[in-house]
């Protein structure tokens, strides 16, 4: 590796390997940081023998999460301890944990929070440069914006069928669980006209799917622009097939936006709706800010405009104070409203919370998992009856590419997000390509398609 500082470029490009732990938007993430990165000369490599820098962009918001972040330190320490290397971690847990990590992690050289990747070329010069002067300087931007959106960064993007947009940033419902707010800030739009050139650039590139990401999408506001009429917008653009959004609170899920799902033949007719809790008294301890009354009203309103709407939701087992007539009510909401599918998480206190200030992480781990255990053996029951709806239906499915289990396999998505697998050698495929296909079997989890029958 050549001597580098944060003026001049390298004349052998330092080579850096990226991570990705979380959810979609620290995938979206992912794409500004190797854009960004890019710009100023950092050459990526998908191996990590290979990297002088090393990267994690992690999540905070779950436990399990969390804990890859820390097993994957440990291993990168033998390797430190073999080569010159530094280490980067980015995002939500460099955000929340800035104290911690640097103290019981020496071996992290820059910390990055998701407001501060404009900063992180410098960062990673000034640390190899640092290191090749044997010092230990770390590099900290971990300042929150009222402002930064990104709007100006073109994400460097891999999938080929499936682009992301972030339409906002942050989050002002604090929801007690949460760190969120505390590791992302306060809600900021992009500007509407900006996303809408984006998505046709999208478009012009092959992409046929975009889903418009923002931790509570109802609150996207840029000038007289809500989100009905920015993703309607979007919907409208030649050449996209697809457009979906997550997430919406189901505290504000304005008609417009229905409205908009319902009619738009590009809208997916797919909506999660967090639920959280099935009980009035935890989901009030949560600040989630609705009753299972006002839910129940949304979820009816849903199925009264379109029936076959496909609706996902998050649950939470085990918050603090939850007792068991609290997860009996979960347990009889799941059954009643029958949700296509559910990711179910056992609680874990998140440091900075507000529940984690004011509520006791009381209930038993064992009890949490037999709680996940119970209500996601009932979600694997429903899913499979689900699923089995679909027998003999003919779908559009958007192929994504060979399946994971084999590359005789095509896979792709139905409309509602559903993963759909066949035979490759009796229906070739290639990325981007919109099929219809029969379903003839279906699991829990997936759908099996052939041609449909010849009328
Ligand atoms: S709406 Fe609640 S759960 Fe979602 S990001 Fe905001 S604070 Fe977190």
């Amino acid at each position: 590796m050549k001597r580098t500082d944060s003026t001049q470029a390298t004349a052998t490009p330092t080579h850096v390997h990226l991570e990705t732990f979380g959810c979609q938007m620290n995938e979206y993430d992912s794409e500004l940081v190797r854009s960004l990165m890019k710009q100023d000369g950092f050459v990526f490599t998908d191996e990590q023998e290979r990297a002088d820098v090393i990267l994690m962009n992690t999540c905070a918001i779950r436990e399990n999460a969390h804990n890859k972040v820390y097993k994957h330190l440990s291993e990168l320490k033998k390797i430190k301890r073999q080569r010159p290397l530094v280490v980067g971690v980015l995002g939500c847990m460099a955000q929340n944990l800035k104290e911690e990590l640097t103290e019981i992690q020496p071996l992290i050289d820059v910390l990055a929070g998701p407001d501060s990747y404009r900063q992180l070329p410098m960062l990673i010069r000034n640390a190899l440069l640092s290191q090749e002067e044997g010092l230990d300087q770390k590099g900290l931007a971990v300042d929150l914006s009222e402002y930064e959106t990104y709007h100006d960064v073109v994400p460097d993007r891999h999938d080929g069928v499936n682009a992301w947009i972030a339409v906002m940033r942050g989050c002002d419902n604090f929801c007690s669980f949460c760190v969120v707010p505390y590791t992302r800030g306060r809600e900021r739009s992009r500007d509407a006209e900006g996303i809408i050139l984006e998505a046709h650039k999208i478009a012009e590139q092959g992409f046929k799917q975009i889903t418009l990401l923002g931790q509570n999408v109802n609150s996207y506001r840029f000038g007289d622009w809500d989100f009905a009429r920015l993703i309607l917008a979007v919907a409208d653009v030649p050449g996209i097939e697809r457009v979906r959004f997550t997430s919406p609170h189901p505290k504000d899920f304005p008609m417009p936006l229905l409205e908009a799902v319902v009619s738009h033949p590009h809208i997916c007719k797919q909506i999660h709706l967090p639920l959280q809790s099935g009980s009035d008294r935890i989901l009030g301890l949560m600040n989630r800010a609705y009753t299972i009354r006002e839910y129940r009203a949304l979820v009816d309103r849903i199925q009264a405009l379109r029936s076959d709407i496909v609706l996902s939701t998050d649950i939470i087992c085990g918050f603090a104070g939850e007792r068991d007539e609290d997860f009996d009510e979960t347990y009889r909401l799941v059954e009643e409203m029958r949700f296509h599918s559910a990711f179910i998480f056992k609680y874990s206190e998140r440091k900075n919370t507000i529940a984690a200030r004011k509520f006791p992480d009381d209930v038993s781990e064992a009890v949490k998992t037999e709680r996940v255990t119970r209500l996601f053996d009932l979600q694997r029951n429903i899913s499979y009856g689900r699923n089995r709806e679909y027998l003999k239906a003919v779908l559009p499915i958007l192929v994504e590419g060979d399946a994971k289990r084999s590359a005789a396999q095509g896979m792709g998505k139905s409309d509602g997000n559903i993963t759909v697998i066949w035979d490759k050698q009796i229906v070739p495929s290639q990325p981007g390509d919109l099929l219809s296909l029969a379903i003839y079997d279906a699991s829990s989890t997936t759908l099996y398609a052939e041609p449909p029958p010849v009328s």
